[in-house]
Order: C-alpha cells, then sequence, then structure tokens
C-alpha cells in the first residue's frame, strides 16, 4: 500500500493529507496565469511547470482534475501597491500596438511555449477582460458588506475591517502600520488595495469600462476571486502561484472571498518557488530575461529545462545556469535513448515495487527528485526490458517527459558513404562477399557501420 497524498499548503504553514472537498466530483484547482504584456519567462515557467506536475500526480492519484487558469489582460500595475501604470498599457507603448493586439500576442506565445514544454492545457483558460461583469458584481457584494472606501483615484478594499486579513503571509499589520514607510497616498492602511480604478480625468485608456462608481478598470486581485468563483465555488480544492504571490495577491484573492462569502476561497493553498538567474530574482522588468525561444536558439529541447526543474523540488528556489541545462540536457537524452532501446511488448506490465515506491514519492508533497531516482533505478536495474518500458511509460505520465513519442534525430548520411552502402547491398545480393567486405572497410574507414537488417540495412555514425 502506498502512502497517500500529502501536500504543504502555505496557509496553515503545514503538510496536509489531501481530502477532496468534493469526494464524488471533480478536483478544483485555480492557477494565477500569465499576465500578457511580454513574454514569459523560464522562471514564469517553472511555476507553471510545478503546476502541471502537481495536477498530473493527482491524476496519477485517480482524480479527476478541473484546472482554471486566468490571463491577466488587464490591471497589473507596474507597483504592487498600486500605483505606476496599467503593464498592458505601458506594453502598448513599448512595442506600438494596441494593448488588445499585445494581449492576443502574448496569450499565443504563451499557448505555443506550453506545448514545448509539454504543459497540460488548462480545462478553462478566462481572460479578466472578458469577466468584467463578475467583477464588479464582486465588487458591489463587498461593498455592500461595508469593507470598502472611496478615494479620487478609485474603490479600494479597507483591510483594517478584517481582524485575520493577512494570515496567508502572516503579515504584521501593526509592524507596517508603525513603520509606515509606505507612502499611502489617499489609502487609509499601506494593505489598502485597489478594487478598481478611475481612469485618469481627461485621459482615454484603450481598456476602461463603465461601473457604478465610474469610468475604470478593475484591479488586479479581484479578476482572480471573481472568476475562481465563478468556475469552481466559493470554496474549491487548491490554489497555487509563484512565491511572489503570498504577501500580495494572493493575501488580497483570500481578503476579497473573505468579505463576500465567508470563505478562505481553497482549501490549499501552494506555492512554487523561484527560478533564480546568477542567485538573483529572475524578472520581466528586469530585462535579459530568458525564453524558452533562447533555449531553442542555443539548441536545446524545451524538454531539457523541464528535466532541469523536475531534478529540484518545488518549494526551493532553483539557480539557473547553462551547465546545470548542459546537466539535465545530457541526462534526459540519456534517458530517451536508454528507453528507447527497450522492447515494447503489449503484456508487459509496469513493476508494482516500483510503483508503490514512486507513488509514496510524488505522494510526499511531489517530491519528483527523488521519483527521478526511482526512474533511474529502473532503467538500470536487471529487470525484464519490456517490463522496464512500461515502468518509464507510467511514471512519466507524471514526468511528461514525452518519451514515448521521442524518436533518436535522423542522422544526415553523406553522399560518398550512402553510395558505398548501395554498392555493398548490391555485392551482398550478388553473392560477391569480398568485394561486400572491401566495401564495409571503406565505409567504416569513412567513420560509419553499416548494419544488415532483414529488411535492408542501417547507417550509423562510429
Ligand atoms: P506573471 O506573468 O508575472 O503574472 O507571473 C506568472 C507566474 O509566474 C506567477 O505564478 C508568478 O508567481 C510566477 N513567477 C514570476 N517570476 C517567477 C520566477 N522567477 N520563478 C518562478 N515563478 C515565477
Ligand atoms: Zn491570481
Amino acid at each position: 500500500m502506498s502512502k497517500p497524498l500529502t501536500l504543504y499548503d502555505t496557509y496553515t504553514r503545514s503538510l496536509r493529507p489531501f481530502e477532496p472537498v468534493d469526494p464524488d466530483g471533480e478536483v478544483g484547482i485555480y492557477t494565477c496565469g500569465p499576465t500578457v504584456y511580454d513574454y514569459q519567462h523560464i522562471g514564469n515557467y517553472r511555476t507553471f511547470m510545478f503546476e502541471d506536475v502537481l495536477k498530473r500526480v493527482l491524476e496519477w492519484n485517480g482524480y479527476r482534475v478541473r484546472h482554471v487558469m486566468n490571463i491577466t489582460d488587464v490591471g497589473h500595475l507596474t507597483s504592487d501597491a498600486d500605483t505606476g501604470e496599467d503593464k498592458m498599457e505601458a506594453g502598448s507603448r513599448r512595442t506600438g500596438k494596441s494593448a488588445w493586439d499585445i494581449a492576443k500576442l502574448y496569450t499565443d506565445a504563451f499557448l505555443e511555449d506550453i506545448k514545448l514544454l509539454n504543459i497540460e492545457p488548462p480545462t478553462l483558460l478566462s481572460r479578466a477582460t472578458d469577466h468584467i461583469p463578475e467583477q464588479i458584481a464582486f465588487i458591489a457584494d463587498i461593498e455592500k458588506n461595508g469593507f470598502t472606501y472611496r478615494t479620487s483615484d478609485g474603490v479600494y478594499f479597507d483591510t483594517e475591517r478584517q481582524p485575520d486579513y493577512g494570515y496567508l503571509a502572516r503579515l504584521d499589520k501593526e509592524g507596517l502600520e508603525a513603520g509606515k514607510r509606505v507612502d499611502v497616498g489617499e489609502k487609509k492602511h499601506p494593505t489598502d488595495f485597489a478594487l478598481w480604478k478611475f481612469s485618469p480625468p481627461g485621459e482615454k485608456r484603450q481598456m476602461e469600462w463603465d461601473s457604478p462608481w465610474g469610468r475604470g478598470f478593475p484591479g488586479w486581485h479581484i479578476e482572480c476571486s471573481a472568476m475562481a468563483e465563478k468556475y469552481l465555488g466559493d470554496f474549491f480544492d487548491i490554489h497555487c502561484g509563484g512565491e511572489d504571490h503570498i504577501a500580495v495577491h494572493h493575501t488580497n484573492e483570500i481578503a476579497q472571498t473573505e468579505a463576500r462569502v465567508g470563505t478562505r476561497l481553497a482549501n490549499f493553498w501552494m506555492h512554487g518557488y523561484f527560478l533564480l538567474s546568477s542567485d538573483a530574482k529572475m524578472a520581466k522588468s528586469a530585462g535579459g530575461f530568458l525564453r524558452v525561444q533562447t533555449l531553442i536558439d542555443r539548441d536545446y529541447d524545451p524538454l531539457a529545462f523541464r528535466y532541469l526543474c523536475l531534478t529540484s523540488h518545488y518549494r526551493s528556489q532553483l539557480n539557473f545556469t547553462w551547465d546545470a541545462l548542459d546537466a539535465a540536457a545530457k541526462g534526459l537524452t540519456h534517458m530517451r535513448q536508454g528507453f528507447h532501446a527497450l522492447p515494447e511488448e503489449a503484456t508487459a506490465k509496469p513493476d508494482a515495487a516500483l510503483v508503490e515506491r514512486f507513488t509514496d514519492d510524488v505522494n510526499d508533497d511531489l517530491n519528483v527528485p527523488r521519483a527521478l531516482a526511482v526512474a533511474w533505478e529502473a532503467l538500470r536495474g536487471d529487470m525484464n526490458p519490456a517490463v522496464k518500458r512500461a515502468t518509464l511509460t507510467a511514471f512519466d505520465r507524471v514526468f511528461g517527459l514525452g518519451l514515448l513519442s521521442w524518436r533518436p534525430p535522423v542522422e544526415h548520411i553523406p553522399d560518398d558513404v550512402a553510395s558505398l552502402a548501395e554498392r555493398r547491398a548490391a555485392a551482398r545480393k550478388g553473392k560477391a562477399w569480398a568485394e561486400a567486405d572491401r566495401l564495409r572497410a571503406e565505409i567504416h574507414a569513412a567513420g560509419w557501420e553499416m548494419e544488415d537488417r532483414p529488411d535492408g540495412y542501417a547507417l550509423k555514425k562510429r
């Protein structure tokens, strides 16, 4: 018997056994998606891959998963303190395209990238701009319940009205209040945040809507509370994002949902830790960030990056270096070649003992690095080769390395070698054995090996 699935919940700061909210239904997961004002960097994809592995582990345990991901295409300001420009409007100025066009461009680029990384698409991808009425209704309820106030630039959430505000992040509200290091402007408290921002007077934004409070646009956090509630309900299983979301974005999602319906939105809050670049945070705003395309341009298979991410636990930061990616690429190549050489037998079943150990590892808060070690043990061990293949095929449902679909790259055979091989095949057919041996030696001298097969021959580089 394998161990039951246990996950780390940031809300309670503890490992908890996973029990679905609805034992007969689907497991509901909401993951904060990309802000589509630019390409996503490989740091973002580390988080999306952690969420993909979580989904695959739930499926490994027999659950059906309903996964909702948002596309942030409005309202995410350049500063988390509700100041600065909307990232979409800034992206529009940077590229000379409309905010709507860049939203489409970078959403499409995101969908291409997740395909290259074998990240399964969410069950539902929902755009913030397609859910403005839902967000307005949500804010209206929060207002009705007495948690809001207005300033000259928007409608704000009054965090003082909520005694347990900031529990997720274990925020020290008093400390923040006493220090008042932050310029709060018209806000009453540093932690208060915008629910609705007014369009600046005399300025026409590309993305703006009418609301009961005036023309403007939603704050960034409200989209997630509104769409999660619409598609997964008031209290669902797991909400995920990167570690940077703990202090502000997820804290505010919880505040909003609590103010409206009294729940903390999700039963588990899970966070993927950052990918660092030269030990510093990898961020779009820092410039020079690495994209999936950057890896391809340098002749890496994007799945080598996936393999690299699988080698570290999601709750520890990972420092990206090209040496680490080289090592991951080598590991992936060896695993692919080893797998490819194994015979396929329809009746072969995965090895039960290894499956049990693998399950124990992935169920131990997604310990994929250890599960990967079990896969290597399977590959290197002395089991029946067809059983090895069946075992690794099963494991790859969680890893997502695409072992089954991989094919060795086709090597380019130089014309002279190809013609020598043709002549040798003809010599063999004519039973001219001495000539065939001489040609084989010539092929060998050219750096190639000719292998005779029942249906012809194959050429391989020595
Ligand atoms: P964004 O497009 O900025 O809204 O971010 C998309 C996702 O990537 C969010 O879940 C972030 O928390 C996450 N994220 C941002 N930077 C990093 C990083 N350097 N490493 C891992 N995840 C990140
Ligand atoms: Zn979110």
